[in-house]
């Protein structure tokens, strides 16, 4: 049995775009996960517990979808491994980090439980989400949230293209 999973990476610390480009590389030598697509990178403000931190480096923000035969919470725990292998350091909700690793939907499923919530619940609201998303796929929809174009259009923003060669 096959999932399909949509992954949201961001990274606003140390050399973000080349973070980002190893983070997919170690996501696509993990067992059982095929990397399938990739966005380009947006960048985006910090967002901290006290609003939008204009003094906090900003972050780079990427979404690929994957195949993978492991189970949700396998997923999860293996691309908790994939960010402390890039030094992520778990201090202060919502504060800086090298690499940050987020399960946005599994086959349009909805998953509550104590360590995991599919799809992820602020993923409807984040522009810096949606808009990479919706780069491959156009017909993206969010199970009890409706259509991505929809909910980024309702955020009223628009993360800015960031240049760099193809993720994949
Ligand atoms: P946010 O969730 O608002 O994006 P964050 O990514 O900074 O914040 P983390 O500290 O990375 O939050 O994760 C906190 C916990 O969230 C993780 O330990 C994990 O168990 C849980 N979690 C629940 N649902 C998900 C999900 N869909 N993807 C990733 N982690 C999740
Ligand atoms: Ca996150
Ligand atoms: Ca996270």
């Amino acid at each position: 049995m096959s999932h399909a999973a949509v992954l949201a990476l961001g990274s606003n610390l140390g050399d973000r775009e080349q973070i980002i480009r190893a983070g997919i590389r170690d996501i696509a030598a993990l067992p059982g996960v095929v990397v399938t697509g990739a966005s380009g990178l947006v960048e985006t403000p910090a967002l901290t517990l006290h609003g939008i931190d204009t003094d906090a480096p900003t972050y780079l923000n990427a979404v690929l979808t994957v195949r993978t035969t492991l189970d949700p919470h396998e997923l999860l725990h293996a691309l908790n491994g994939v960010e402390t292998e890039h030094g992520r350091v778990r201090n202060e909700r919502w504060g800086d980090r090298t690499l940050d690793i987020d399960i946005i939907d599994v086959d349009g499923v909805v998953i509550a439980s104590d360590d995991l919530t599919v799809p992820h619940p602020r993923a409807h609201e984040r522009a810096f989400v949606l808009a990479p998303w919706l780069q491959i796929v156009p017909d993206a929809t969010l199970p009890g949230f409706g259509r991505a174009d929809a909910l980024l259009a309702a955020t009223g923003q628009t993360p800015f293209d960031y240049p760099a060669e193809p993720l994949l």
